[in-house]
């Protein structure tokens, strides 16, 4: 009776959209207790959009914005999608140059263009850099910013904060449900994210998690740590998550679970994967191997 009870419950899980691994990995999601949700691209939809520019002087917006969208032009992050479709610089228009192009992993990216340094990213990281306080004026715009649940995007040019760009997420219709039925199943949501603290609470706010259980500004290689945290208090963790950024986070958590819309390297990290972008499918996933489980007993 068990191989039996094992592919109707993988066989349902292809009608839900859910591909499973391998039958070892329904055991996995018996005991686990805490699903851990990526913020960009799982919780959001990922596509990123240009809301405000604000720069330090007032007539400055254009030209913060060109260089800003130039550097960017070199990145594949959502946030740098937004910032160059913003600029309307299409794939059609001729890059900008752009020399000694630095990605910094979770932080921004910098590079030289027309012979000026450009940096785009965190305000910690342009300080990190030697980039000299912004003053209180472009600091409460990039903090209202948050407070709406959106991404400031600083912007320095030789060593000097410019302006900040507004890049906007959006929560996905379907996120909310998911997390009350995570809750229905026993399941304790937390969100992690590497984007600002106000922004990743106003967005866990927003789907039912409270601020307590909101994990952000953890860079790529800390969400691995993340997870384990969670683990050595005694959780057994559910991980949902997209980007290349949770591949390691994935594999850590005793079930990883991918988008399908996500990065190949998420998917190949992962016990599931979702073939939908929806994150209710994650919950049908757990439902869906404890009642196979209970068949199997
Ligand atoms: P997430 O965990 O939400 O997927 P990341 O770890 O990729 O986010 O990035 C964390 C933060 O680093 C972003 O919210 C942003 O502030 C900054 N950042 C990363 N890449 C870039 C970029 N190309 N341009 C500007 N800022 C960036
Ligand atoms: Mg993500």
């Amino acid at each position: 009776a068990t191989p039996t009870a094992l592919m109707v419950g993988t066989g349902r899980g292809a009608q839900l959209g859910i591909v499973i691994k391998g039958p070892q990995v329904l055991e996995s999601t018996r005991r686990v207790d805490t699903v851990v949700l990526d913020k960009t691209g799982t919780v959001t939809t990922g596509q990123m959009r240009l809301v405000d520019v604000v720069p330090a002087d007032p007539d400055g917006a254009p030209d913060v914005l060109r260089l800003a969208a130039a550097v960017e032009h070199a990145s594949e992050h959502p946030i740098a999608r937004a910032v160059v479709a913003g600029a309307r610089l299409g794939d059609d228009s001729p890059p900008v140059a752009v020399t000694e192009f630095v990605n910094a992993e979770g932080r921004g990216v910098s590079g030289v263009v027309e012979g000026h340094l450009v940096r785009t990213g965190r305000l910690s990281w342009l300080l990190a850099e030697g980039v000299p306080d912004p003053g209180a004026s472009l600091r409460e715009a990039a903090e209202r910013a948050e407070e709406a649940g959106r991404t400031p995007v600083w912007v320095a040019v030789d060593g000097t904060a410019r302006g900040v760009l507004v890049v906007a997420d959006t929560v996905k219709p379907t996120s909310a449900e998911a997390v009350a039925g995570f809750r229905r199943l026993g399941l304790r949501p937390v969100l992690l994210t590497g984007d600002n603290a106000r922004a990743a609470r106003t967005v866990a706010a927003e789907v039912g998690i409270g601020p307590d259980d909101v994990r952000a500004e953890v860079l790529p290689a800390e969400k691995v740590d993340a997870v384990r945290a969670l683990q050595d208090e005694g959780a057994v963790v559910a991980m949902v998550g997209d980007g290349v950024n949770d591949a390691a986070a994935l594999a850590q958590a005793d079930l990883g679970i991918a988008m399908g819309t996500g990065s190949d390297v998420a998917i190949e990290a992962s016990d599931l994967t979702l073939s939908r972008g929806d994150l209710r499918a994650a919950v049908d996933a757990i439902r869906l191997s404890r009642s196979t489980l209970r068949i199997i007993k």
